[in-house]
């Protein structure tokens, strides 16, 4: 499988949907919060529950596990959370809890493959699921995409004024005047992320590659190479996709940004580069950030 991890407006969704383009591969959209989400919607545009997608890996599950899927599902769910990174760090390899995890997950894994996708992509983001990838699954494959906290802001910024609010430890708030609180709020988070992604790495370099949102706008065909060098997937489709202007289709993604609803989409660089940010903000981004723009090469 391959994970793509990284904080929200970092592209995680655009991304899962660019390597699901190619032959063999399935993109599932945000996997694991998904999964919970049973009365939502799958991109095909059927409820999840009623997706053959789905339903045929949930029947697969219950087959094949001890566990039903709805108690594997809310544990691997749980798992993720941030208040878990601790405990997910200083797990042992031999760790029951943990070893059981792993195992739902691969169960999950294998019934979505069966026998016609080499590659799962799983685009749930979030850190503490990495780490746990990282320790406990050694196929896996886990993309960083890190984006400059400004261009995060900015996303951020346009979110409340356009009164879609915004998301911070699962649940969504919308404030109608006062932005400083939650721009600040992304911003310490997004240097929180880093430095703890830092711990993460650590654990299996080999098993990350990190890359910049901005790097993939502004020349996709070399960071899918990247990508392709990296995880096997052959993405020979996504680049001439990107070269003639095609669309690409979406399939039966679950959770993540809302574009995947739309069937299809054509990969669009320019409107990554509109900033609405007041200056402040960048000023701010550039100060506190300082050190991890340096360390993850984004000045
Ligand atoms: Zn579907």
């Amino acid at each position: 499988m391959v994970y793509i991890a990284g904080r929200g407006h970092s592209g995680t969704t655009l991304l899962g949907a660019l390597l699901g383009s190619a032959p063999g591969v399935f993109d599932t959209g945000e996997l694991i919060s998904g999964l919970r989400r049973y009365d939502g919607k799958c991109s095909c545009g059927e409820h999840i529950s009623k997706c053959p997608t789905w339903d045929n890996m949930r029947r697969c599950f219950d087959v094949n596990s001890s566990t039903d899927f709805d108690t594997a599902a809310s544990q691997l769910r749980e798992s993720t959370h941030i208040k878990r990174f601790l405990s997910t760090y200083f797990a042992r390899p031999s760790n029951t809890t943990f070893r059981a995890l792993a195992r739902h997950n691969a169960q999950i894994i294998k019934c979505l493959a069966q026998s016609s996708y080499s590659y799962i992509i799983d685009s749930s983001k979030e850190l503490t699921r990495s780490l746990f990838l990282a320790k406990f699954e050694n196929n896996c494959k886990i993309i960083y995409l890190t984006r400059h906290p400004a261009n995060i802001l900015d996303s951020v910024y346009r979110r409340l004024d356009n009164g879609s609010g915004e998301k911070f430890l699962r649940r969504r708030y919308r404030p109608t005047k006062l932005y400083f609180p939650f721009l600040l709020l992304s911003l310490f988070s997004w240097i929180a992320g880093h430095a703890l992604f830092l711990l993460t790495y650590r654990q299996r370099p080999a098993a990350f590659l990190i890359i910049r949102y901005e790097d993939l706008i502004l020349d996709p065909v070399n960071e899918l190479t990247r990508i392709e060098n990296f995880t096997g997937i052959d993405l020979e489709r996504a680049k001439n996709n990107i070269r003639h202007g095609h669309h690409f289709d979406i399939g039966c993604t679950i959770a993540g940004n809302a574009f995947r609803h739309n069937k299809q989409f054509c990969f669009n660089p320019k409107k990554a580069h509109i900033r609405h940010l007041p200056k402040r903000y960048t000023f701010l981004a550039a100060f506190f950030a300082f050190p991890f723009l340096k360390k993850f090469g984004h000045i």
